[in-house]
């Protein structure tokens, strides 16, 4: 970005933070008000941080708490710091400490939600179209099956209910697992959930390249194995073979080799053929051409390490993790970090996402009177819902609010 570019971006995080971020939401949210009477205070034992500029340098505020969406937004908007000029650039959700920080006090975090987080970047061994933090409408269908294979593993398998999947505004996205249990689990029991969803933690050399799969018949395999085997086959074609023909990348041919080698498969013919070809369809023809009893478990490891949800761990696993909140602006690539229906993923393109220049061009042909606030001891009009390509994913964010504080009628 050049001056002018940055200039524009702080001045437009400004209205946005003021009319467009759902404010009074992020604090109904995070108040889960089902849960907590009001004499808990415990929105106000939330800890936020936030990232902010002065001059191009940036430095991170930790440990704030506030009482309303009034004081979130006082501060959101303050451009003052220590007598200097700031820009706010991103904020991050931490945990709920059990009380109000005061100074020389120790915090004990007490709840957090467990949030999965996956990066497109952790894909770039079996990616060809981009590389890094990049993504393109072709690579982002490693995500859409990574929701396929995740959602009946978190709602089926461990019965969770309200889960916000999120946008992170550039090469990933974020699960936040909101349930009440969940939040409540210590890090011993967020390491047990990621471990049982973690499977495909190999390298070339290792002695699993997918985990739990020592049995020699499929159907003998956990069930969440053999339904995430299941799903991802139905798409190995396309993004694998056709797509991306992952199959000619070194790395993936030395796992491949590993697999077949380990299950008896691998001869030295194979393995040449394998060396030699670069079509992926064509190496995979040959592979299921092989006659053995262990082929189809042969199949399943190669299918799961190329498809399978490969998760970034440390997110998840600590219960004071800080992390960017929905709706916060990529500073990157100026998109916002929308919610998206995970029942629904296929349907979510990245990269039709709102921007920040965008939604603030559309509210600048708003009335002026509309953006007037009642008094100084209010928050500001929030505006989001009269922005066309916003107001879905607010549309969005409020159901999920309003479906896990609903009464639960048995
Ligand atoms: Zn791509």
């Amino acid at each position: 970005m050049n001056d002018q570019d940055q200039m524009d971006f702080y001045r437009n995080l400004h209205f946005y933070y003021k009319h467009l971020f759902p404010i009074q939401m992020i604090v109904d949210w995070l108040s889960y008000a089902k849960d907590n009477q009001p004499e808990l205070r415990y929105f106000s034992r939330r800890e936020f941080s936030f990232e902010r500029s002065i001059d191009g340098e940036t430095f991170y505020q930790r440990y704030q708490q506030f009482q309303n969406a009034y004081g979130l937004q006082k501060f959101l908007l303050d451009n003052k710091q220590n007598d200097q000029t700031s820009t706010l650039i991103k904020y991050d959700i931490g945990a709920v400490f059990d009380k109000l920080p005061k100074k020389g006090e120790k915090l004990k975090a007490m709840e957090k939600e467990i949030v999965i987080d996956i990066d497109m970047d952790a894909y770039d061994e079996v990616r060809t179209c981009c590389q890094g933090a990049k993504i393109c409408e072709k690579c982002w269908k490693f995500l859409q099956v990574a929701c396929d294979i995740l959602r009946p593993a978190l709602f089926q398998d461990f019965g969770l209910e309200h889960i916000l999947a999120v946008y992170s505004g550039r090469r990933g996205i974020h699960l936040w697992v909101c349930d009440s249990h969940i939040r409540k689990s210590t890090n011993e029991v967020r390491s047990a959930i990621i471990g049982y969803l973690n499977i495909n933690t190999g390298n070339a050399d290792a002695e699993e390249i997918i985990r739990e799969v020592k049995q020699e018949k499929v159907e003998k395999l956990h069930p969440s194995i053999q339904r995430a085997y299941f799903i991802a086959q139905q798409f190995f074609k396309q993004i694998i073979l056709i797509d991306q023909n992952s199959l000619k990348i070194e790395n993936v041919k030395k796992k491949i080799l590993t697999i077949l080698k380990q299950t008896k498969i691998l001869n030295p013919k194979l393995e040449k053929s394998i060396q030699e070809i670069n079509d992926s369809s064509q190496i995979w023809d040959l592979i299921c051409s092989q006659d053995s009893e262990r082929l189809e478990i042969a199949k399943l490891q190669i299918i799961l390490m190329c498809l399978y949800p490969r998760l970034d761990a440390h997110v998840s696993t600590t219960i004071n993790h800080l992390l960017k909140g929905p709706f916060s602006i990529h500073p990157k690539t100026q998109r916002v970090c929308v919610p998206f229906n995970l029942k629904n993923s296929s349907q979510f393109n990245p990269l039709d996402t709102p921007t920040l220049p965008s939604i603030i061009k559309q509210l600048a042909q708003l009335p002026d009177e509309l953006k007037q606030r009642e008094n100084e001891n209010k928050i500001f009009p929030f505006l989001g819902k009269e922005i066309p390509s916003l107001s879905p994913y607010i549309q969005l964010f409020e159901d999920f609010i309003s479906k896990y504080n609903k009464p639960k009628i048995n």
